[in-house]
């Protein structure tokens, strides 16, 4: 039961990185009803959620008294079950409502507080509750499947069960586990120093722009001067970022191959041959999606290599930079959208899901699941929250009249209509959904959402600028991010093959990869050596295992999926719920299966590509167009 909150940061923190909205100014209290969500539903006030917290408490009492008598029959394998997942569910309510409330603003103390009760409650039900699995997995499978004949309401519970019991040849012994767990204080060492170093302790480098301004490349000044319009100010800020790296690649290496070296430890030791089936058994995923996706993309290559070379066309270059990859292709178009024209405007670029899921959608309009506009002390950034198993999930918004937040409540809503279906369709013990399709419903909105603007849109400006922002996406979050998967696998098979891995052999393996990706040889885009230290700017290494690559499964999935229901309609549709209504009641892999698509083969990436390759067509129709 903890892959909730784990999803709900990483998604978070996915969303806050997106958009960093700008300092507020409205204050709450003057902003109209009907543009924030409706709390009182939850709870009336603080009293009520007390009475909750109250019956929490006591019932991981009971929780506790149960230990050691799963075993014994089929009732009391049951009813342990039962409470645990019924003390869950409440908990997800009472301490979701801390969130909302909470992130209304965060300056107020009162509402910070019933945030850590509900943390520290979670704290005590999740040690409450630790005697379970181990318990589980100490009763013999013949057993446990006589319990199933005699109690029928077992089988709400078959899923997990059965989870629990396939990851038996992994799970050691309870004082072998205990020793792994007191590790996590040794192996959590490179990460902290990572975030010290990388965060206060790295000096940055400064450099001195020609409009004679002197910066520090901090990591936003970074982001912000990669995009300059004088081309060697965008060669001069790459090439000091990673020079500066440079001067610590050694030291970054030592660290990040200290972090391999601890989950090769825990692969190991919980008997898996490598850290990549370790690290995707958690969702039954085999390695084989991981592999298929590298040799997919590296077959698709020369896909990324026309983009590039139609990027130099574009920006007018002879030749393209590596430096010259985050320049937006064409300059942006303004589009101004209220709550309300960004409402109707989702509606209609929705449709293609079906009569069914635009209902759904509006009832989240009408019935104030949103909270949309900015105030001072808001948490920015956008989320939805699927929790409230019993209610509807919530999404914070921070509106800002522009396209961007309607494309970000497009996205948002994919993952509410994802924990709305789900919740609805599953028990609750399967209604959460794991990361790996965390991202389809999500991703497959923003297409869709981007394919209804191309129809609408007249002007080939604002055409131009929807083919070109869609083409940057593809070209960050596919070819990318998979050549961070790429780099990953590299490093970790090095660990494991004992050979040595110094920073300087992760700058060769990296720059390796980037220059095959980028078509260096062939003069799609020139890399830079400098290139080669980009690894240390990347945290995901040392922060995540094997977490990258859903970034762009996901797409390539959500792409395929939207590419089908507009080719195919509602049949394609049809099933499609089948991945919205899932939850996690089976393994990620068979959801996409069950929805039309088997992760195995080349399907997602040929559909994937083949929209790539007409958006470039359509942009190369509007330049001939213009030209005459
Ligand atoms: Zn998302």
């Amino acid at each position: 039961m903890k892959k909730i909150f784990t999803l709900c940061t990483i998604l978070l923190v996915i969303a806050m990185a997106a958009k960093i909205t700008t300092a507020q100014t409205k204050e709450r209290k003057d902003v109209a009803d009907k543009y924030k969500w409706d709390n009182s539903i939850i709870y009336k006030n603080v009293d009520e959620w007390n009475k909750d917290k109250e019956t929490i408490l006591a019932q991981i009492e009971t929780l506790s008294s149960f230990q050691g008598k799963m075993g014994k029959n089929a009732e009391l394998f049951y009813t342990t079950l039962r409470i645990y997942f019924d003390i869950y569910k409440l908990f997800y309510k009472l301490s979701d409502y801390a969130f909302r409330v909470a992130d209304e603003d965060l300056r107020i103390n009162a509402n910070q507080s019933l945030n850590q009760i509900s943390t520290t409650i979670g704290t005590k039900l999740g040690e409450a509750a630790s005697f379970i699995n181990p318990e589980i997995l100490s009763i013999d499978a013949e057993k446990i499947r006589k319990f199933f004949d005699e109690k029928k309401e077992l089988s709400e519970f078959k899923f997990y069960i059965n989870d629990i019991l396939r990851l038996r040849p992994h799970t050691l012994t309870a004082r072998e586990e205990e020793i792994l767990a007191s590790a996590g204080l040794i192996t959590s060492t490179p990460t902290e120093v990572h975030s010290i170093f990388d965060n206060a302790e790295r000096p940055n480098a400064t450099v001195k722009l020609s409009s004679g301004v002197k910066i520090e490349l901090n990591a936003a000044n970074y982001n912000k001067y990669r995009t300059a319009k004088n081309r060697k100010d965008r060669e001069l800020v790459m090439k000091a970022m990673f020079e500066n790296y440079k001067k610590f690649q050694n030291t970054m290496g030592a660290n990040l191959a200290g972090k391999l070296r601890a989950d090769h430890f825990y692969a190991k030791n919980r008997k898996y041959e490598t850290v990549l089936k370790s690290s995707l058994n958690t969702n039954n995923i085999p390695v084989s999606v991981y592999e298929n996706l590298i040799n997919q993309i590296n077959k698709n290559l020369p896909t990324l290599h026309r983009f590039l070379k139609l990027k130099a066309k574009m920006l007018g270059v002879d030749k393209l930079y590596y430096y010259d990859l985050y320049t937006p292709l064409v300059k942006s178009v303004e589009f101004k959208y209220s709550v309300e024209e960004g409402q109707k405007l989702l509606l209609d670029a929705l449709k293609p899901l079906g009569e069914e899921y635009v209902s759904t959608v509006k009832k989240s309009f009408d019935e104030k699941w949103i909270d949309y506009i900015p105030t001072t002390g808001k948490r920015s950034g956008a989320y939805s929250s699927g929790a409230q198993y019993d209610l509807h999930p919530y999404i914070l918004m921070n509106w800002t009249d522009d396209y961007e937040s309607v494309s970000t409540l497009a996205h948002e809503l994919g993952h509410t209509m994802h924990s709305y279906y789900s919740n609805k369709n599953q028990h609750f013990v399967d209604a959460q959904y794991a990361t790996f399709v965390a991202e389809i419903a999500s991703t497959l909105n923003e297409n869709l959402l981007n394919n209804y603007m191309l129809n609408k849109v007249k002007k080939d400006e604002e055409k131009l600028y929807l083919l070109g922002s869609y083409l940057d996406l593809l070209r960050t979050t596919i070819f990318r991010q998979t050549s961070f998967a790429e780099f990953e696998l590299e490093i970790h098979k090095r660990i494991e093959n004992s050979e040595p891995l110094t920073g300087e052999d992760m700058s060769k393996i990296y720059y390796g990869i980037v220059k095959k990706y980028y078509g260096h040889d062939n003069a799609a885009c020139v890399v830079g050596d400098y290139i080669a230290y980009e690894w240390a700017y990347i945290p995901h290494y040392v922060n995540y295992t094997y977490y990258v690559y859903q970034y762009s499964t996901s797409l390539i999935y959500a792409t395929a999926f939207a590419e089908k229901i507009i080719n195919e309609g509602q049949p394609a549709v049809d099933k499609f719920y089948n991945i919205l209504k899932g939850g996690s009641s089976a393994y990620p892999i068979d959801l996409i299966k069950k929805a039309g698509l088997d992760p195995l083969s080349s399907e997602a990436f040929d559909l994937t590509m083949a929209k790539m390759n007409k958006v470039m067509d359509q942009i190369e129709d509007i330049l001939k167009k213009k030209k005459k």
